[in-house]
């Protein structure tokens, strides 16, 4: 076994080039830290990312933590969102969001309930696909630096006080610290011994591009039955979900087009005629979520920490969220300047919101069920989501704007998402965060508060200008990931002020 000892250490190893992966490698290299991903593939362009079912819909956290770091721009579905003769739906019909495949329109939610939400704000919701991600994310994550190692899986490790070491079929690597991101299968997450923890699946999903000789006898849009639902998006495209409690997906046969054919002969109640299958992928509502995020040198983020049903897509929006959290506090330890605790907090503040997502995934699956008490529940939700209220309350949810950390502090802002201010010259706040830093806002210029930021060096950057709609804010910290650690209206005090910079930064 090669040990790659002689090349220098980096300071983490992450495991698995999936988007959670990849992102983190982009916050912990902008923060120059030296870093490696292994990834298992040995090829990044797989079939099912490229087929329609590799789209992927990202919620306002994660478009936010990609335009603060210059990665939206990069997406192409977004720039046709930008053109709106593109984007064909318009208006207040337009179909903006779902829960359990219920819709909820543009013009039933009330935005106006989000006071600290701006009008420069950045979209709530855009479908990108899972490819273009992943592309994008690897790009950025070369040009900063980080090496990538494909068809390389990690089979163990070993830790001490002070290192990790990797092992791979045929090398070994050490490193200060690793991160499993390596899916909900994870390697990482069962040696390092954390327990998975959650509830077993009640159907098995089946996403396939298949042939199909009378694709007539399928009703078009989403058709639930009574063992299940079904949809053909396109011709041949087809989602089924079958509730035959997770059964299928567990028994890792192949599958066939037989078998597809049988499943969607039931489930549709028709006798349908499948004659070839091109791709197809099973998945379930399987719910589980990781007890510990760390062992020691050892994290978890992504689907290695958590793993629910793909309904109203919420997966990969939570492992991008793990990763902004993560990347900053890890290079802030590396790099010596962590107050204590610090670290603790990454798991602290993610787990809730894992916790939040995993029962939301599972409320959207107790009314899809197809027996009667979830169908008139179905029928109650239905109705309470062409509401005002209730489509902005769905919407709050799904977009991820009701997204927070339970942090120390009595402003309302404090830990949400810092609003999108823009200044008087045109710039916004999010452009100012492509560096990583964290960032005093001051919109009174008051010489104290750049002498506080001033001992932390480039960790806190001073930023003194007057916004043009400030929300009634004097000045507030933002924490790297772009969340808000203090905030004040009026008065400032200073102490608080000083307390909260010490909480984050050393
Ligand atoms: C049908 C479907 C639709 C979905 N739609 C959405 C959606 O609309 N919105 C949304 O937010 N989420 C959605 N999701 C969920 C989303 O795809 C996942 O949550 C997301 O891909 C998780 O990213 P990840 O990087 O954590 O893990 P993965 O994408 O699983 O990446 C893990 C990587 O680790 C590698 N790996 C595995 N083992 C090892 C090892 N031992 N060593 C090295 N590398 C290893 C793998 O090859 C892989 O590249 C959907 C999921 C499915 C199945």
């Amino acid at each position: 076994m090669k040990d790659t000892q002689n090349n220098s250490v980096p300071d983490v190893i992450i495991s698995g080039a999936g988007p959670v992966g990849l992102f983190l490698a982009c916050e912990l290299a902008l923060a120059k830290c030296s870093v490696l991903i292994l990834e298992k593939a040995a090829d990044p362009q797989s079939p099912l990312k490229q087929i329609p079912f590799g789209m992927r819909g990202l919620s306002a956290p994660t478009i936010e933590a990609f335009y603060r770091r210059d990665l939206l721009q990069y997406l192409e579905l977004h720039k046709k969102l930008k053109n709106p003769h593109q984007n064909a739906k318009q208006g207040a019909q337009r179909q903006v969001g779902h829960f359990a495949g219920i819709p909820f329109l543009e013009g039933d939610v009330d935005s106006s309930q989000w006071k600290y939400r701006l009008p420069s704000s950045t979209g709530t919701s855009i479908l990108s696909e899972m490819q273009e991600v992943e592309t994008v994310l690897t790009n950025r994550a070369q040009a900063l630096g980080v090496d990538i190692r494909r068809g390389i899986a990690v089979t163990g490790f070993h830790q001490t006080k002070d290192e990790v070491t990797v092992h791979t079929a045929d090398e070994t690597f050490k490193c200060k610290w690793l991160v499993g991101c390596d899916g909900g299968r994870s390697v990482v997450r069962k040696l390092a011994g954390i327990e998975f923890a959650g509830t077993e699946p009640e159907f098995t999903g089946y996403t396939a591009k298949v042939d199909i000789a009378d694709p007539e006898k399928l009703s078009p849009g989403r058709n639930v039955r009574p063992t299940g639902m079904y949809l053909q998006s396109q011709p041949g495209f087809i989602i089924i979900q079958d509730f035959d409690g997770g059964a299928f997906h567990g028994s890792e046969k192949p599958i066939t087009a037989e078998h597809l054919q049988e499943v969607l002969r039931r489930v549709s109640e028709t006798d349908v005629t499948i004659t070839a299958v091109h791709t197809a992928t099973t998945w379930t509502d399987r719910a589980r979520q990781a007890v510990a995020y760390r062992n020691g040198r050892v994290f978890l983020a992504g689907d290695a920490a958590h793993i629910h049903a793909p309904l109203g897509g919420q997966g990969l929006n939570l492992g991008l969220g793990d990763a902004m959290n993560l990347g900053w506090k890890l290079a802030a330890t590396i790099q010596g300047r962590a107050p204590e605790g610090l670290l603790d907090s990454y798991f602290a503040e993610r787990y809730p919101i894992g916790v939040g997502v995993l029962d939301w995934s599972r409320a959207q699956v107790a009314i899809m069920n197809p027996d009667p008490a979830a169908r008139a529940l179905n029928a109650i939700f239905r109705d309470i989501m062409t509401t005002r209220d209730g489509a902005t309350y769905f919407a709050g949810r799904v977009w991820g704007i009701n997204t927070h950390y339970d942090l120390a502090g009595d402003h309302p802002l404090t830990g949400h998402s810092v609003p999108n201010f823009e200044f008087e010259e045109g710039t916004t706040i999010g452009e100012l965060m492509r560096d990583g830093h964290a960032i005093l806002l001051d919109f009174t210029a008051t010489p104290s508060l750049k002498a506080l930021t001033d001992k932390y060096g480039q960790q806190i950057r001073y930023v003194s200008s007057r916004a043009k709609d400030q929300l009634g804010l004097s000045a507030l910290l933002i924490r790297p990931d772009g969340f808000i650690a203090w905030a004040a209206d009026n008065d400032i005090d200073h102490h608080q002020l000083q307390n909260a910079i010490a909480r984050w930064f050393v």
